[in-house]
């Protein structure tokens, strides 16, 4: 993951994009400070630059980190990350995005939603962040999925992992004809999941037990195993074509192991990619 300038990048990167912002939390900020966080353990010497599908991140040709968007003007953000993400994609490039809270997803899949005509999406969380609007803010954390939805940015929205639902989210996701995998049904679906077409991974790093993620801002108990979530990123059917890692908050963890966590979901993700492009071709 080399820094890159904007001229370098063609049909062959992989994208990683930080998007520090974090002002659209309900509960805790933080979350703006996790993109460097991930970066660092990343390259932390405690492992190495292989992942479990046997690909050698460290020599990946095309792989660049491209830094972080502005996130100053929290009133502009939204457009900077659509912009941002749009430039890359018009270049034909994959991209991961590092968090940020969860809001950043649908300015994220605004951009998605332009470059690929059918866009299945495939959610981890403990919460279907399906809210019509939460703390009178229809762009908080809680409620990108009911945005992209509304705006029919995506053909397909499953959710797993989720152990919040309340009535009024169930009700968004009948009316929004999200398909939601609770984390009481077990994994089985994995096997029976298949996706037609270009699928975007999103992953809310609370998805995990807090026993596995503690860095976050909502520890809801009863999660995926880190075991589980890097099986789903290995074995889900579909071309993966990009996704995001959110809701890592440094201010709660022990360690840096959320950091490691997240660094290791993201080696696996950028080596999936890079496996789905190259039998694409
Ligand atoms: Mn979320
Ligand atoms: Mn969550």
């Amino acid at each position: 993951m080399k820094p890159s300038n904007s001229q370098t990048i063609d049909k062959e990167s992989i994208c990683i994009l930080g998007i520090p912002f974090d002002a659209n939390s309900s509960f805790k900020r933080g979350p703006a400070l996790a993109p460097s966080r991930i970066r660092e353990s990343y390259f932390c010497e405690s492992s190495n630059l292989w992942t479990e599908q046997g690909v050698d991140l460290g020599t990946l040709k095309g792989l660049y980190d491209v830094g972080d968007v502005d996130c100053c003007n929290t009133s502009a953000t939204f457009e900077t990350i659509t912009r941002k993400v749009t430039t890359l994609l018009k270049k034909d490039a994959r991209l991961i995005c590092l968090g940020g809270d969860h809001s950043i997803t649908f300015p994220i899949i605004k951009a998605f939603a332009k470059e690929y005509k059918t866009l299945n999406i495939l959610h981890l969380d403990a919460h279907p962040d399906l809210y019509d609007s939460l703390d009178n803010n229809p762009f908080s954390h809680a409620c990108p999925f009911a945005r992209i939805m509304e705006k029919k940015l995506a053909s397909r929205l499953v959710q797993a992992g989720i152990r919040t639902i309340n009535g009024h989210q169930r009700e968004q996701a009948d009316r929004l004809g999200v398909e939601i995998m609770e984390m009481k049904e077990g994994n089985g679906w994995l096997n029976e999941l298949q996706f037609d077409g270009p699928v975007y991974l999103s992953i809310d790093m609370d998805c995990l037990d807090p026993a596995f993620a503690p860095g976050v801002s909502h520890h809801e108990p009863g999660g995926f195993t880190t075991r589980q979530v890097l099986d789903i990123i290995h074995r889900v059917k579909g071309n993966l074509i990009g996704g995001d890692i959110v809701e890592y908050n440094p201010d709660r963890d022990i360690n840096s192991m959320t950091a490691m966590t997240a660094a290791k979901l993201l080696k696996e993700m950028i080596a999936r990619i890079f496996t789905d492009r190259l039998s694409e071709s």
